[in-house]
């Protein structure tokens, strides 16, 4: 069995369109997959986070005639990996076989013998109108769709693109890639029978924090276009639909719409923040600069050995939600029966805290108001007899050691357990590192001082104009003393409290 080959297998992907919620189910489990992931410039760099670290990232394509890799070069890659025993995971913005060339390369893959799947995606032809507010078929409207790409140059006589034919269907046209060619194409679909004064829509980067719109008819577009500087890749909408925009636009009204927040907490705990700000309207860049690892061995077994008598303890005392979860990871490695925790009293620091620990279905006796360490120490002075009480504090290798000087002053019996460490993330799979220093951003949030110090290891230069937002004290601190300039910090210290501040950075403008 051993040196039996592998057959390969190429997953022709649809990303969808860009906001990373209409990925399929199905694409995120062949980018988890793949030993080998291809994408291109339409699709969303950051799905390659779920790609296994020793995957390999191949990026084949940039915008129109500038092909990082072409066609047919894509088409040889996907073969010859596959070939070598591989699964290989093409990903294709919006649908793989609307304007993708899925068929093409499926095609090859036939014929070189190697086996394939699609898995089809939301194309942009459908989600740039609805995310722009414009049902592409309406019952009022129209009942016929025409799907048709603006690619090719109306004027030369091989043309495919029948402008007389598309001009006189009934109902709603959708084109892709006509952006450059706007006026010409505008000019035929008049000439060919088209009412000058129909509806016409442009959503360009749809369905993303960039995404951006406008409106005109046949005969005013191309002007608008240009005095805008609207450029590609812009889905097109005609068609009496576009204006149900006036009642139906659901997205672009966010308060946080066309600004970039960069977001560097670790890859791991960035979701529920991205997701916040996304759902504001946000561009949001995950640039993670720390990452969370076990402690060293030699302090990871003194932790293993407390997390063993945790039963003996009267409190336990947890000061992040990565404490819980491996306090926790560790307490099932080496325990059966949640019992075995025996009766002690739990404290968190705040309400991530608290929320982490009540996925482990675990109560809290003791939350200080303000989420900090001082306060939680404050809060045991006052509310509990310290004295002789013996506690573990399960923390951070890098963590003030203001609660244990306070808590040991006390009188209290405290066992600190080094959990883990942070660590300055290295890697950088979506880009996401080279887009900041190219594209800049408007706002950057940092969850901890670590965050702020690892972001200076990297030797990045704030962008001009940039607006940095805080947490909480702590890391406002970190953030004076590499004396860059705070904008705002957050009233309460957690991630909604953060999302506040960075609102209201944006309604200053
Ligand atoms: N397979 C893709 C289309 C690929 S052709 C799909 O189903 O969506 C490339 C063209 O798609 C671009 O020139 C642009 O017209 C359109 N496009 C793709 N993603 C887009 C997006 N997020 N916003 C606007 N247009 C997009």
């Amino acid at each position: 069995m051993a040196d039996e080959k592998k057959e390969g297998i190429c997953y022709l992907v649809g990303a969808g369109p860009g906001d990373p919620g209409l990925m399929t189910l199905r694409g995120k489990e062949c980018i988890e997959l793949a030993d080998v992931v291809v994408y291109d410039y339409l699709s969303n760099p950051d799905f390659l986070q779920w790609a296994r670290p020793d995957a390999e990232l191949i990026y084949a394509g940039k915008k129109s005639k500038n092909h990082a890799i072409p066609q047919g070069g894509i088409n040889q890659l996907l073969v010859d990996r596959a070939k070598e025993g591989k699964i290989v995971t093409r990903l294709k913005g919006g649908d793989p076989l609307v304007f993708g060339r899925g068929g093409e390369e499926a095609g090859e893959l036939v014929e070189a013998g190697i086996k394939f799947e699609f898995i089809p995606g939301i194309s942009s032809t459908i989600a740039g109108p609805a995310y722009a507010g414009i049902p592409v078929t309406h019952r009022d409207h129209c009942s016929q769709l025409t799907i048709f790409t603006g690619h090719e140059d109306p004027t030369k006589a091989e043309s495919s693109i029948d402008y007389k034919q598309i001009a006189n269907a009934p109902g709603t046209k959708v084109m892709l890639m006509g952006v450059e060619r706007l006026p010409i194409i505008m000019k035929s679909l008049i000439e060919a029978g088209a009412a000058a004064d129909t509806p016409i829509a442009l959503v360009r980067w749809a369905t993303t924090g960039q995404q951006r719109t406008i409106t005109g008819t046949l005969e005013t577009i191309a002007d608008i276009a240009i005095e805008q500087h609207f450029k590609a890749p812009a889905v097109a909408v005609i068609g009496g639909v576009v204006n149900c925009r006036e009642t139906l636009n659901w997205f672009e009204d966010r308060p946080l719409r066309g600004k970039r927040v960069v977001v560097t907490r670790t890859r791991k705990q960035s979701s529920k923040l991205s997701r916040m700000l996304r759902e504001l309207g946000a561009d949001v860049l995950e640039m993670p600069t720390i990452r969370i690892v076990p402690s060293d061995e030699k302090e990871h077994r003194e932790f293993a050995q407390m997390v063993i008598n945790a039963h003996t303890y009267e409190w336990l005392i947890f000061t992040s939600p990565n404490a819980v979860e491996y306090f926790f990871d560790t307490f099932y490695k080496i325990r059966e029966d949640a019992r075995e925790i025996g009766g002690c009293r739990i404290a968190a620091v705040g309400p991530g805290t608290k929320a982490k620990l009540a996925e482990y279905r675990m109560g809290v006796d003791l939350l200080p108001e303000i989420h900090v360490a001082e306060e939680l120490a404050a809060k045991f002075e006052s509310d509990v007899s310290v004295e002789n009480t013996t506690m573990l504090w399960v923390r951070a290798k890098d963590a003030r050691d203001v609660l244990s000087t306070r808590l040991i002053e006390a009188g209290a019996i405290l066992d600190e357990g080094i959990a883990y460490q942070t660590v300055p993330e290295t890697d950088d799979p979506t880009g996401a590192v080279k887009r900041f220093e190219s594209e800049g951003a408007d706002i950057i949030t940092f969850t901890s001082a670590s965050t702020v110090e690892c972001f200076l290891d990297l030797g990045l230069e704030m962008p001009e104009g940039i607006q940095i937002a805080s947490i909480g004290p702590i890391t406002s601190k970190a953030i004076l003393e590499e004396e860059l300039e705070l904008a705002i910090e957050a009233k309460t210290h957690d991630i909604p409290g953060l999302v506040a501040a960075v609102l209201e950075l944006a309604a200053r403008e």
